[in-house]
């Protein structure tokens, strides 16, 4: 078993991906003349999970990167939020907790967050594996822009996230010998991603 280290290669593609994700958004969110600037809001306490080694490891890259105190407090603060979490679920609740690497309202990783955080905001697509298309509206405030300029929520831009989740799906499948399909499935909050530390596999 040995941890699943990035190449300046592969950083470098997952940054790519990243990039062209980021031109994308701003380019719906000038369509709509949508920016997150003056929300009274802070949307890192909505509650996702994440599915790639890929992006488990590059966030690892940037935790390493901060010196060791704030790594013990975030450690602290990640727990933190496994047991609200809990706690929301056991009272049948969608968790809303405000994620551990966000400090004073400022992502504290920014570089090195994850797809999911990129995307936030305007309106997005994904088609699944098997077919079926998945809608997501946009945050509360983008929601109001587009009631207010389109009659078809489908009239709105829109980020399709399928291409840029496949890349990443390729770029992991590549990193473990296209054998992807033989580890478990990952499926877990930045919160646990930190407490679990980077990922460690059974690779050559
Ligand atoms: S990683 Fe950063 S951007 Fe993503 S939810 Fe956490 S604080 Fe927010
Ligand atoms: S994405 Fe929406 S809710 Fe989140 S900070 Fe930006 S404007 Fe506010």
């Amino acid at each position: 078993m040995k941890e699943l280290v990035l190449s300046p290669e592969v950083v470098e593609a997952v940054e790519s991906i990243y990039n062209r994700l980021e031109d994308l958004y701003s380019q719906v969110a000038e369509k709509l003349k949508f920016s997150c600037k003056g929300c009274p809001d802070n949307c890192c306490d909505s509650y996702f999970q994440h599915h790639t080694y890929l992006e488990w490891a590059y966030l690892h890259i940037g935790l390493k990167q901060l010196d060791p105190e704030k790594q013990s407090e975030l450690m602290l603060r990640a727990r933190n939020y496994v047991e609200k979490v809990k706690e929301a679920e056991a009272a049948d609740k969608r968790p809303q907790v405000m994620c551990p690497l966000n400090e004073d309202g400022l992502c504290m990783l920014y570089k090195h967050r994850l797809l999911v955080c990129r995307t936030h905001g305007v309106p997005a697509t994904i088609k699944r594996p098997d077919g079926q298309s998945l809608a997501f509206p946009g945050c509360f405030r983008c929601q109001a822009i587009v009631e207010k300029k389109y009659f078809h929520f489908s009239d709105a831009p829109k980020v399709e996230r399928t291409p840029f989740l496949q890349q990443l799906a390729r770029l992991e499948n590549e990193l473990l010998h296209n054998e992807r399909a033989k580890y478990p499935k990952v499926k877990m909050t930045i919160a646990e991603m930190i407490i679990a530390g980077p990922p460690v596999l059974d690779i050559d």
